[in-house]
């Protein structure tokens, strides 16, 4: 367990009884399996952590496989929508802490009910889960007791074990959570379980969509934008910047690499043609991808291309742009429509940023009709009028860098 150990200590309620509501967050199945459950677990810990940082809490525990957090409870729904952006997570939930004692656990499902369900004609289960085997009541004992309690107490209140509105949980460990408010997680691996990868970082809507969704599936990413500094402006590289803010929430930290392409663009302007300009471009772009992943270890390039959406992104330039690759490209929006990824940016909290109108340096240099079927051989035959080499190098050695904590 990653916190090797707690103290037990209560609160008691005005009338002497131990109450205390908590957080609690539970991760999701394949995270709890495997050797590496120990390191993926101290991951999602730390991304946690880094989520509610500025949020004030008391204490943090686990206990069976489960976290706990002491917080006012004021700042819960706070801190719950920043841990839910933490991958891996299954569920949040509000829970109220007591002892293992019938009595005790019958007022903390009281006091659920009262904060959540009075009044309301609703139908419940209790579902309880007893990891202390040594408690005095076995599970559906534990339940009928309690569900035979609710039922007194609150005449609005009916059983539904098949299909209830909602449920009341007892989990029987060292000590007992009750709860009934939980909020689901987004599921996915944790952050680091899938190896490393290089997000290309435009400023448009679709990239951060398309690093949000690998790094979901646990791959930890960092982003490389390219700008053409003075012929975009600043404002260009700081809504990148601000981009990979807004999804370090859910990717942890993460560092931007920031290279200026204008000399390269100057290169292509004068030595090759204008219609080549985004292809050529592009495949730049990968070049220096993979140079700067080499140096760092990042093991798959990430873009945000989805097939058919601009003139540029047909199959021909897919199979062009993967020529200049030595690592894969993951391009997880390749068959979704722009629709839905504009539901996911909105959902993530990305869309208003991407929408800014800066200048992309694609969208400068862009010639008014691009090749839309490149054919390699002729795009290597333009290449020929560049020292491409030397044109990468310098731009990397002029790269900045911009860690984001
Ligand atoms: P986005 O919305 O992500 O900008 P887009 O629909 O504008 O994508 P393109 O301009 O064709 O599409 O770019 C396709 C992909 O190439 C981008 O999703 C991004 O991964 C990469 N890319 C384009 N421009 C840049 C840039 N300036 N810096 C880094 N990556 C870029
Ligand atoms: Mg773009």
């Amino acid at each position: 367990m990653y916190f090797k150990s707690f103290e037990i200590k209560y609160r008691y309620d005005k009338d002497g009884y131990i109450m205390e509501w908590m957080l609690s967050v539970s991760f999701g199945e394949i995270f709890l399996k495997g050797k590496n459950r120990h390191i993926f677990y101290k991951t999602a810990i730390d991304n946690i952590k880094r989520n509610i940082r500025d949020i004030p809490y008391e204490d943090m525990y686990s206990e069976s496989s489960k976290l706990y957090i002491k917080a006012d409870k004021k700042d819960f729904d706070k801190l719950k929508n920043n841990i839910l952006k933490v991958f891996g997570i299954s569920y949040v939930s509000y829970v109220i802490k007591t002892s293992k004692n019938l009595d005790d656990i019958y007022k903390a499902c009281k006091l659920d009910l009262e904060e959540y369900f009075t009044g309301k004609n609703y139908t419940f289960k209790v579902d309880c889960k007893r990891t202390d085997k040594a408690f005095e009541f076995k599970s559906p004992e534990l339940s009928a007791k309690i569900g035979g309690f609710i039922l007194r107490d609150f005449p609005n209140l009916k059983v539904n074990v098949h299909n209830p509105d909602f449920r009341v949980f007892i989990d029987v460990k060292d000590n007992v959570y009750v709860y009934s408010k939980r909020f689901k997680g987004l599921g996915g691996l944790p952050i680091g379980s899938s190896g490393k990868g290089l997000l290309l970082l435009s400023g448009g809507i679709d990239s951060p969509v398309a690093g949000f969704m690998v790094a979901k599936r646990g791959m930890k990413i960092d982003c490389l934008h390219f700008h053409s500094y003075p012929f975009t402006s600043k404002r260009a590289l700081q809504k990148a910047i601000d981009l990979a803010e807004i999804m370090s929430a859910y990717t942890g930290k993460m560092r931007v690499y920031s290279v200026n392409l204008a000399n390269i663009y100057k290169a292509i302007n004068q030595n090759c043609e204008r219609r080549e300009t985004t292809i050529l471009s592009r495949r730049f772009m990968m070049r220096i991808a993979n140079k700067i992943s080499e140096a760092n270890g990042y093991q798959a390039l990430i873009t945000g291309e989805s097939l058919g959406q601009v003139a540029s992104q047909t199959i021909e330039s897919v199979a062009v742009i993967n020529d200049s690759s030595d690592l894969p490209i993951l391009r997880p929006l390749i068959a979704m429509d722009k629709k839905d990824i504009i539901d996911i940016s909105l959902k993530i909290g990305s869309y208003d940023k991407s929408i800014e109108p800066y200048d992309d340096c694609c969208s400068i240099f862009a010639p008014d009709s691009p090749v839309t079927k490149p054919k390699l051989n002729f795009i290597k035959m333009s290449e020929e009028n560049l020292d491409i080499d030397a044109l990468e190098d310098e731009a990397i050695k002029n790269m900045e860098i911009i860690d984001i904590a």
